[in-house]
């Protein structure tokens, strides 16, 4: 016998918490314009229990090619880079009605 999720009460490889969990975050993804006037993209929303929010804004930052920083539940990155995070999100399986564009 494997593990079993504490959560769900399946074996840890057949798990659907996850899954479960990126159903039901409400992600709100939108853009701050700061001092000095530089564009900000701030996601918010993810639940860093399930996910790993530092990994992601990595991912994000390679994707996006622009500097970034994960930290107290959000996600901020340089510049607009509203399109490509909404279209990455979704490509994880977060459903896109769920991702608040702004
Ligand atoms: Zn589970």
């Amino acid at each position: 016998m494997g593990e079993i999720c504490p959560t769900c009460g399946l074996p840890l490889d057949m798990c659907i918490c996850k899954e479960i969990s990126k159903q039901q975050q409400k992600i709100v993804v939108r853009l701050e314009t700061r001092k000095f006037n530089r564009d900000t993209t701030i996601i918010e929303g993810i639940d860093e229990k399930d996910f790993d929010l530092q990994k992601l804004a990595k991912q994000l930052k390679t994707l996006c090619a622009c500097g970034g920083t994960a930290k107290d539940k959000y996600i901020m990155l340089q510049g607009d880079q509203r399109q490509k995070v909404t279209t990455y999100l979704e490509s994880l399986g977060f459903p896109k009605s769920n991702i608040n564009t702004i």
